[in-house]
């Protein structure tokens, strides 16, 4: 059987961490995170070289836990930094058991565990076929690793940033609230950027309109739908410049 050509030859993938976990649970579950494994797999097995920017939320957004702890946001922030690396170790596993080559780069450095993001080094994994997750965001606190998916993406030279969400995609209302919401096939930067669309943190998406950098937001719950985005197929909602 001839097999589909992807549309994409490398893409960063951003997953939030609150998908490796059970509904209104925290942390890590098995069947979420195996399930997100086998669909990155699957794109991986297409010949697509594949990026993975992990989230940290099902453990601690810095704003958040700043606030409630009382304690200082930059060290929040370092410490939802340090939980983005738990994800990306847990998917690491996740993939090796489904015979994919993988490996983990973070921006802080935790050599005993994982690589260091080295720009280089990760091309060559990529090139070669291994997955890379890319853990604690930017390294830097203040952001989010949206800021780290849109930077990692652009000096990665990927052709689209893809954005993995529990929705289907941007509505231009909030689908919880108004059965009438409806899905946007397309937008713009400059709407998300001055409507304060929900798709990304607005400095990220102002560096993707920037750079001219396709960012694609589907539902990542939906089996087999990143294989169809990866396929060029019109799922989900595309942002880029028209
Ligand atoms: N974070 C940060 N700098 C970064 C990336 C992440 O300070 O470059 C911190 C920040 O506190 C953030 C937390 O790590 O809230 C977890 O990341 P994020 O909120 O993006 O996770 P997600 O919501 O995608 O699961």
């Amino acid at each position: 059987m001839k097999q589909e050509a992807p549309r994409y030859r490398r893409i960063i993938l951003k997953i939030s961490g609150e998908v490796f976990c059970l509904p209104s649970g925290l942390g890590l579950a098995r069947e979420p995170l195996m399930r997100i494994a086998g669909e990155i797999a699957d794109v991986a097995q297409m010949g697509v070289q594949v990026g993975v920017v992990v989230g940290g939320g099902n453990f601690l957004r810095g704003a958040n836990f700043a606030q409630e702890l009382g304690i200082d946001r930059s060290t929040a922030d370092y410490m939802g930094m340090l939980a983005t690396v738990l994800n990306a170790l847990a998917l690491q596993e996740a993939l090796h058991e489904l015979g994919r080559p993988t490996r983990v780069q973070s921006a802080l450095p935790v050599p005993r565990v994982c690589e260091s993001f080295d720009r280089h080094r990760c091309l060559r994994h990529l090139e070669r076929g291994r997955v890379v997750v890319l853990a604690a965001g930017t390294g830097n606190p203040h952001v989010t690793t949206d800021s780290g998916a849109s930077i990692r993406a652009i000096e990665l030279k990927a052709d689209a940033l893809l954005k993995g969400t529990k929705v289907d995609g941007v509505y231009d209302d909030d689908p919880a609230r108004n059965p009438a919401a409806r899905l946007l096939g397309r937008v713009t930067y400059e709407q998300v950027v001055n409507q304060r669309l929900r798709v990304m943190d607005i400095g990220a998406a102002e560096m993707c309109e920037q750079f001219g950098l396709p960012v694609i937001v589907f539902n990542l719950f939906k089996p087999g739908t990143l294989r169809r985005v990866v396929l060029g197929e019109p799922v989900g909602t595309h942002m880029g410049a028209v």
